[in-house]
């Protein structure tokens, strides 16, 4: 196609997509002409059916009667084509005749488990990421669901929140892009397909910073952070067309999140022009009370509505104070319309008003939920997001040819627990479809491979009565797997740890098994970074194997034995010991600056501890080596409308195809504002055969250079910058300075 012809193209797209939002603005602004208030207010109400129940449900006799009565507009956790049929049945015997949305934490995966996010994140493929979203989206939308609560982009910098699990860890660059392709992965290619799913950017705002990492805790932030650190990821899912937002539980500098005006009106739908709707969290609207910061529900729901949120999950503050609120003045009945105008949008953009069971349909469940493409991409993305944490005597990848491996640990056989917090237990199907990590390592190995297995002790055991069994099966093994770490339910939502290392007598186990002088594999599975020094100072080979999902052990099982080699990186900082939380790797440096190893009581440092991480952001390792050489600039001056590119050579100078992720950092050494020792601006995941060697770009232009200054305006300042290439934040490979001029 010519350039005329494309650009013709592109016009009437535009055009037709134009007019397609004149139409619907016009058909929502007829039927809320039509509408009651008591009706407009039920489309702001949202409850929680009947979890994943089989056979037919039965609908409490009041929700079936309100449902009729048009006083609710959405409900959550009801899945699968029957039971979302038996629901929406009742909305269609209202009288306006208004579909019910359908939500559910479709967080990671329907049906096929992919990863925890968190683990995805480490696998910094963008590409495999938004395809799990995508997935998702296929199998939940095949199963009736409208609308995942998904992704939360709450960037984390405290391993003690249990939540950082379901984020993308502590950078706001990845956090960012992740935020952006889990959205586009989740809506597809427009809201309206039958296999696209709205999303929600949640938890608006600074959830992830709760004081103390407990859950639901007060978030004490300056604007600066907000604006510089924890905003980004949001306005990222803005970017990418973001259908809802979710508020969050936590007050922000003394306003809860519900009730921020300045969150919700000013930054979401003022600033940033966010034209989808706001849903509380769960029960939030009613939780301003315990707060402290209304009185009762009517205060609760007047605080909420005129602050901008949209939906009323689960608190009836809406449902029982709304309409008084207008009758008494108290409430503009355009602030009702407006929220009530949001919701139908999206429900006639999804086509509900078409037909209200477009998306609950038996033939294309049954496909969506057999498809053997799912589970093969499952077992890529699990098997990509394994971090090789160490391999210093290069025991992996392990050869197929062991006579014997003693597989030993509490996470060894159960299955289910590869799915994680999170998973949705979809009960059209049964569970044998999960590959747990004994399953994975039998369909891995011959028939001439003896497998033994002992438990060791439970996760939270003080018992060491099962460590003769697994000392005696190690003894008998000419390698030893061992995997330790977190049950699936200790990080998630409400399981915030003060303490992280391993639980119960686990890292008792290690050492017993290292005493035997076996070799050892030790797997950590966990949704968030823990302490495990001992293991970490004396094992020489271990994997982080988070929850994978469910074909963990298929993936654990391909990088075992290298056919899969690793390439995940670290998205969060691991510490030494909780002491250093909060620890993260863009950090301001101090006025004395910390030397690390011999530092003394002047600098910024613990007396009792290093200020370094155990693992870094970024870090991870491959059964290949990379080698970086030759950095070139175009420029070592340039303006701001100028870019400089930049590359560099990166060799694979080990023996085995790999891929490694490559970070571009950059710092600028003086500015009117302190800014971080260096800041990820860029990233490629680079694969390579043996002795290959690629040039690699990237362009560094304004955006990259900018920060807010004083005024909290988006500048940028002539002066010198350093530009840092590193394998990890840690571990700077190569580094040149340049300088932005006038
Ligand atoms: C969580 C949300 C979730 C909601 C509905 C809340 O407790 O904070 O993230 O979407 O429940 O399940």
């Amino acid at each position: 196609m010519n350039k005329k012809a494309i650009l013709v193209l592109i016009i009437l797209l535009s055009i037709s997509s134009f007019s397609q939002d004149k139409l619907i603005e016009q058909k929502v602004e007829n039927l809320l002409k039509q509408m009651t208030l008591e009706e407009k207010i039920g489309q702001l109400n949202q409850y929680t059916g009947d979890g994943g129940a089989t056979g037919p449900v039965t609908i409490n006799p009041n929700k079936q009667a309100e449902i009729k009565q048009g006083l609710i507009g959405s409900m959550l956790n009801v899945m699968g084509v029957q039971h979302t049929r038996q629901y929406q049945e009742l909305a269609m015997q209202s009288r306006l005749k208004i579909p019910l949305l359908f939500g559910l934490d479709v967080v990671h995966g329907y049906k096929t488990t992919f990863p925890l996010p968190l683990a995805e994140a480490a696998s910094w493929d963008l590409e495999a990421i938004e395809k799990s979203a995508r997935i998702a989206a296929i199998e939940a939308s095949a199963n009736g669901i409208h609308w995942t609560f998904a992704p939360m982009v709450d960037i984390g910098r405290d391993p003690r929140w249990g939540r950082v699990m379901e984020g993308a860890g502590e950078d706001t660059y990845l956090g960012s892009k992740i935020a952006f392709a889990r959205v586009k992965g989740f809506q597809g290619k427009k809201l309206g397909d039958l296999d696209a799913v709205m999303a929600c950017s949640k938890h608006f705002a600074a959830y992830g910073a709760a004081v103390g990492g407990r859950d639901y805790n007060s978030v004490d932030m300056s604007e600066r952070m907000l604006w510089e650190t924890y905003l980004p990821p949001f306005k990222a899912t803005v970017d990418a067309g973001v259908a809802t937002f979710m508020n969050s539980f936590n007050d922000l500098n003394g306003i809860p999140a519900t009730g921020n005006a300045y969150l919700q009106r000013d930054i979401l739908k003022g600033k940033w022009n966010f034209k989808g709707f706001v849903v509380s969290d769960w029960g939030s609207i009613g939780e301003m009370i315990a707060h402290g910061y209304a009185k009762n529900g009517k205060e609760a729901a007047f605080s909420a509505i005129t602050a901008g949120s949209d939906m009323d999950m689960e608190s009836n503050a809406y449902r029982y104070n709304l309409a008084a609120l207008v009758n008494e003045g108290k409430v503009d009945i355009a602030l009702v319309d407006d929220a009530v105008r949001r919701i139908l949008y999206k429900k006639f953009e999804l086509g509900l008003f078409d037909d209200p069971y477009c998306f609950s349909n038996a033939e294309r469940q049954k496909k969506a939920l057999n498809n053997p493409e799912h589970t093969k991409f499952a077992r890529e993305i699990a098997a990509k997001s394994i971090v090789l944490l160490k391999n210093e005597n290069n025991l992996l990848p392990l050869s197929k040819q062991i006579k014997t491996i003693a597989f030993i640990g509490p996470a060894v056989k159960p299955a289910r627990g590869n799915h994680g917090f999170w998973s949705i237990d979809v009960k059209e199907v049964d569970s044998t479809y999960i590959i747990s990590q004994w399953k994975g390592l039998e369909n891995k190995v011959g028939k001439n491979t003896k497998l033994l297995y002992a438990r060791g002790c439970g996760f939270e055991d003080n018992s060491k009565a099962g460590f003769d069994e697994a000392i005696a099966i190690a003894k008998q093994a000419d390698v030893v797997i061992l995997t330790i770490g977190e049950r699936w339910d200790m990080s998630g939502e409400a399981k915030s740890r003060s303490n992280i290392q391993l639980p119960g007598v686990q890292e008792d186990l290690v050492k017993a098994i290292h005493t035997t002088g076996k070799p050892m594999v030790v797997l950590i599975n966990a949704g968030r970074p823990l302490v495990f020094d001992w293991t970490a100072d004396n094992v020489p080979t271990i994997l982080y194997t988070w929850w994978l999902g469910s074909e963990a052990g298929n993936a654990i099982a391909d990088v075992l034995f290298g056919d899969y080699n690793p390439s995940a990186k670290l998205p969060m900082t691991f510490p030494r010991s909780e002491g250093q939380i909060p620890i993260y790797y863009n950090y301001f440096n101090t006025g004395r600056p910390s030397k690390e190893e011999n530092h003394t009581n002047y600098v910024s440092a613990y007396i009792d501890l290093k200020n370094s991480p155990k693992f870094p952001f970024g870090y991870g390792l491959s059964y290949t080596t990379f080698e970086y050489s030759n950095l070139q600039l175009s420029s070592s001056k340039i303006k701001e409308s100028e870019k400089i590119t930049l590359s560099f050579q990166l060799k694979n100078s080990g023996k085995v195809a790999g891929e490694e992720v490559v970070q571009l950092y950059i710092q600028d050494k003086f500015a009117s504002v302190v800014r971080p020792v260096k800041e990820l601006k860029d990233f490629q995941k680079i694969k390579l055969q043996p002795n290959e060697t690629k040039t690699i770009t990237f362009i560094i232009d304004k955006e990259k250079l900018s920060f807010y200054n004083q005024k909290l305006d988006w500048i940028t300042e002539p002066g010198e910058f350093e530009v840092m290439i590193g394998t990890s934040s840690a571990d700077i490979r190569l580094n040149q300075l340049f300088e932005l001029i006038n």
